[in-house]
């Protein structure tokens, strides 16, 4: 199988793209000359076949990544230069901004001004906070030992990394995994989504174009069972870096105990409550939410997929999101004007549309959306909806669905909604809605959550942790932590 393809790009007409396993900064076939197929969700049609990775090719990746680590990166090379590369590559990626972006979309259904300013943005914003973050990492001098004892430490990076990520935010979920990892000097096996391996393969020319050397970022797709458990399994990966869903998760951790005990973090589900106290502004509160669950069509980890009206505001809160509802951008990704595309898949569609099924069999109102988008044709829209007067039993209430589905009920006290929020085995993110101050620091102090938005929604920064608490994840993302995410701590004692 060859390893690029050619295809129409609206507004960009025919251009050639990667579809094989980028290795030691070749492009090459899988050693099986398996592939898979993926499929344009706007159309639900065939879009491009990619060469699948193999165990043995993850073997090959592993040995560029570990040989490259112990030449041209890792402790060999200053930070200064490292996070020069990363804003030269950062620069080229903001060059093609345009066109990646019309990648991107036409690969995930998004609409293709938010996959040009949001996606493709907030991944050049990552790559460069982490150039500017690489030689701000240091160790400590410890010299309270007495006479000329002391002991100092070293932040070195951990080694070979593998990255696996979702679909939802193919080139995002990309950049905040290669941006610390590079700036810490780690080097990467990456393997992006089976639904959406395009971008993270577009970026690999951009990285070679760079100068960043050979070893240094290499990307294999493939699937989670073949290609994403051999990398968990490897003996020579040092650390894996994960966002998915909890199964995975939990069998990515299984499966690096299972081999060397390599270093694992996790970002995983989420079922994040938005709760809003009867002082709220409705009409603000309402925009907030709205962004927050319809955002990406609802297939956000961060969704604000649970909603808790206090009771005085209720009908009137339902009414304005309603409104919303009716008002969301529904559209061809290939529109600019277009904020909510298809669901991923086919697949994803249906379990959607089953767990709207599901609540309204259970007793949920279905106040606006619960079907199909009807000028879907075969792609795969599921409207805005909102499930109302939920209760927490229903498996609409308990389960992610990560789609466009916002479940709404009512509530009394602080100290109910409180209890509700939490009762949840996720803990990713939530919302607080309050003119109160001092309502708004007891809640953000009690709802377990690794993220806490007060009268606002789903605002994120490179600078900005970013994980979960609970069955959410393991460790942090982005910021200073995101960069000690990839480094180990050595500490030297010395007596002279
Ligand atoms: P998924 O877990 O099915 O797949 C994620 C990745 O894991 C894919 O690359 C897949 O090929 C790979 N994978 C699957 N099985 C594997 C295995 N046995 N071993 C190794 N790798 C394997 O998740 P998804 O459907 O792509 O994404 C949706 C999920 O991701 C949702 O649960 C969502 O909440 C979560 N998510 C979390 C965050 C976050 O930052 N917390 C961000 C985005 C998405």
């Amino acid at each position: 199988m060859p390893t690029h393809a050619t295809i129409e790009v609206p507004n960009f007409g025919k251009v050639e793209v990667p579809t094989g396993l980028f290795i030691d900064n070749e492009w090459v076939e899988s050693l099986s000359k398996e592939t898979f197929s993926t499929v344009n969700p706007a159309t639900g049609k065939p879009f491009l076949d990619f060469a699948h990775a193999k165990k043995e090719d993850v073997d090959r990746a592993v040995k560029s990544s570990r040989k490259a680590f112990k030449t041209v990166w890792g402790n060999n090379v200053a930070a200064t230069e490292r996070a020069a590369l990363l804003n030269k590559f950062a620069d080229l990626i903001e060059r093609d901004a345009a066109k990646i972006g019309a990648l991107e979309s036409l690969n995930s259904g998004k609409g293709v001004r938010i996959a040009r300013e949001f996606d493709v943005g907030d991944s050049i914003a990552a790559l460069r906070y982490y150039a500017g973050l690489a030689d701000k990492s240091h160790g400590q001098t410890l010299n309270h030992f007495g006479g000329e004892k002391f002991v100092y430490t070293l932040h070195q990076p951990i080694g070979v990394c593998g990255q696996i990520i979702p679909w939802n935010y193919p080139l995002m979920m990309w950049a905040w995994k290669v941006g610390p990892a590079l700036a810490a000097g780690c080097t990467v096996v990456m393997k992006p989504s089976e639904l959406t391996p395009l971008t993270a393969l577009v970026m690999c020319d951009l990285a070679k174009e760079a100068g960043i050397p050979a070893g240094v970022i290499n990307t294999l797709p493939g699937l989670g069972a073949t290609t994403g458990d051999a990398i968990s399994r490897h003996m020579d990966i040092d650390k894996v870096a994960f966002t998915g869903s909890v199964i995975t998760g939990r069998r990515i951790s299984v499966a690096a105990a299972e081999s060397n005990l390599k270093k694992v973090t996790l970002e995983l589900g989420g079922k994040s409550p938005s709760i809003i106290f009867d002082s709220a502004d409705v009409e603000q509160a309402a925009s907030w939410v709205a962004m927050g669950i319809w955002f990406n069509s609802g297939q956000d980890c961060t969704a604000s997929s649970r909603l808790y009206v206090q009771e005085g505001i209720y009908d009137q809160f339902i009414n304005a999101l309603a409104s919303k509802a009716k008002a969301c951008a529904i559209g061809q990704p290939s529109d600019e004007a277009t904020s909510f595309g298809p669901l991923i898949s086919e697949g994803q569609r249906d379990k959607v549309l089953n767990y709207i099924e599901s609540g309204r069999s259970e007793g949920a109102r279905v106040v606006t959306g619960g079907q199909k988008w009807d000028k879907s044709n075969g792609g795969f829209w599921v409207e805005p909806t909102i499930l109302a007067d939920t209760t927490i039993d229903m498996k609409v209430v308990q389960e992610e669905i990560f789609g466009p589905v916002i479940v709404a009920s009512k509530f009394k006290t602080e100290e109910e909604v409180i209890e509700l929020a939490n009762n949840t085995s996720y803990g990713l993110a939530a919302s607080v809605f309050t003119n109160d101050a001092k309502q708004q620091t007891k809640l953000a102090h009690s709802i377990d959550a690794g993220t806490i938005w007060l009268n606002q929604y789903g605002i994120l920064h490179p600078s900005v942790p970013f994980g979960g608490f609970k069955t959410s994840g393991i460790g942090r993302e982005l910021g200073t932590y995101g960069l000690e995410a990839y480094q180990q701590v050595k500490a030297v004692h010395q007596n002279l």
